[in-house]
């Protein structure tokens, strides 16, 4: 495939998975943003700021360097562009990334609580715990080291204040990880209404990670 139809590629995954993400109410209006990683190039696709995913065409989606240069693309990037980048600069694992602002995530982000390794989907696709990084206002770098900080070792984080995100290996993963952050938050909250989570054992944590990210490609559903 030459580079202009890999990058019409890319950013038609990036609409879809914006259409996705409003339909499955992980977000509202414009607030979120989408990126991925343009296969075999050093650069990344991601959401253009201010509009809405429904009116979104492949040609809004901005493909930029990963020092933030733009390479393709008439529309402003993402406010949380430093966000993105940092994190692809990091964390060579991470193709694609999804940021949400859903309401049981963003509660725990409130609370400032993390989402406790207590669910086996959730330790599967994340890795353990989901961290809460310290608070740093949007759209700005710091946010981006606070952010690789927390979510050293993890596909997922939780923003203070602010919301959450999910990485993954492609976008249908990191998709997947958002739904399953949000699911585990919700789940966690109402266990603590009943009294209290119980967290699975390190070693079992560490087993079924190991088991997600070997069976992943062959049975993605069986794995999960
Ligand atoms: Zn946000």
């Amino acid at each position: 495939m030459n580079l202009s139809d890999q990058l019409l590629e890319t950013r038609k995954k990036v609409v879809e998975k914006g259409i996705e993400m409003l339909s499955t109410n992980l977000t509202v209006g414009t607030w979120g943003n989408i990126s991925c990683r343009v296969p075999g190039e050093e650069y990344i696709a991601i959401t253009p700021t201010g509009m809405s995913y429904d009116t979104l065409v492949p040609e809004d989606i901005v493909v930029l360097d990963l020092r933030g240069n733009i390479i393709n693309g008439t529309r402003k990037p993402s406010i949380e562009l430093p966000l993105h980048l940092a994190i692809y600069n990091a964390r060579e694992d991470v193709q694609a990334i999804v940021h949400t602002h859903s309401a049981y995530a963003t509660a725990m982000a409130v609370a400032r609580r993390e989402i406790p390794g207590a669910v086996e989907d959730l330790v599967q696709i994340v890795g353990g715990n989901v961290r809460v990084n310290e608070y740093a206002l949007p759209g700005t770098e710091q946010l981006g080291i606070n952010t690789v900080k927390a979510m050293e070792g993890r596909s997922a984080v939780l923003l203070a204040n602010h919301g959450m995100l999910g990485a993954g290996r492609d976008l249908e993963e990191a998709f997947r990880v958002c739904q399953v952050v949000e699911k585990s938050a919700q789940v966690t909250l109402l266990a603590q209404l009943m009294g209290g989570v119980v967290e699975i054992p390190q070693d079992d944590i560490v087993g079924m990670r190991n088991f997600y990210l070997q069976g992943y490609g062959q049975d993605k559903e069986k794995s999960l």
